[in-house]
């Protein structure tokens, strides 16, 4: 193929803990797959706790942040030409702590930032070490909760994409009603003019199916909310992975163009003709 292709807005790197593979690597299976972009979204440092208790699992260190835009602008500079890409941090999202995360904000000039929910207070809800915990819970309960949190993350103006949109459903927990709060964060989503990720990831979990749903990608894409590409790879051979079904998914919520950005600024582009065979 010819031309600008997809871009993959979500990979992690081995500075996370909890992703393998060098940055080349990832970069290298974008080419594979045919890929004109890729976005790294290593998880910000924990400005969410104590400074003693930052133990760096699942995040970058704050010491490493420097190394990680280092190795992510080498391989931008390597590639140049063939594969463009970001530099970018998925940022885990706790409310009242906004003030030890504004620093890491203004840290280096990202080209976006992912909105990410995955605490409600203080629960790591899609940690399959924490699932057990859904038990004791009313599930309409915890993603209204959610809903809260991911919309007052939204209106701090920080973000730029709203990644896995309804991650609650993970491990296969479905609310059994209707969450009023769903529908308000889509609106404010619309209304703020953020990004809607759509994450394969979903995919590769228990509940099989790209985050957000298609029945929430129908919606949204009625109220004209734009939306990009995430593998969420933690792998390199992650990377792309599940995007026939994301594009099979868009195409029958709608969805003719995606979005991709430079410098926090986003435009659009078409979905490529016959990526998919
Ligand atoms: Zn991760
Ligand atoms: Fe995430
Ligand atoms: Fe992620």
């Amino acid at each position: 193929m010819t031309g600008f292709t997809l871009c993959d807005y979500h990979m992690h790197t081995p500075l996370c803990g909890d992703a393998e593979g060098e940055y080349h690597e990832y970069a290298q299976y974008a080419e594979k797959r045919g890929l004109s972009e890729i976005g790294f979204t290593g998880h910000c440092p924990q400005y969410y706790l104590p400074p003693a208790e930052r133990d760096g699992h699942c995040s970058i260190v704050q010491e490493e942040l420097g190394t990680y835009i280092e190795e992510v602008s080498k391989v931008a500079r390597n590639k140049q030409g063939t594969l463009e890409v970001r530099t970018a941090l998925e940022v885990d999202y706790v409310p009242g702590k906004e003030k030890g995360l504004v620093p890491f904000l203004h840290y280096y000039d990202w080209d976006y930032l992912l909105l990410s929910v995955h605490f409600i207070n203080g629960w790591a809800f899609d940690d399959p070490r924490q699932v057990k915990v859904f038990d004791e819970k009313d599930v309409g309960k915890v993603y209204t909760e959610y809903y809260r949190i991911l919309m007052q993350g939204m209106r701090t103006g920080y973000f730029h994409v709203v990644a896995h949109f309804d991650l609650p459903k993970k491990f296969g927990h479905r609310p059994g009603r209707n969450v009023r709060e769903e529908e308000d964060a889509l609106h404010l989503c619309r209304d703020m003019g953020l990004v809607l990720e759509v994450n394969t990831a979903g995919l590769r979990k228990p509940v099989k199916e790209v985050y957000p749903s298609l029945r929430l990608l129908k919606k949204a894409f009625n109220l004209g909310i734009e939306v990009c590409l995430g593998s969420d790879a933690h792998r390199p051979e992650e990377v792309a992975a599940g995007f026939c079904s994301a594009l099979k998914a868009l195409k029958e919520a709608g969805y003719t163009h995606l979005v991709c950005f430079r410098n926090g600024e986003k435009h659009q582009y078409p979905i490529p003709e016959g990526y998919c065979k």
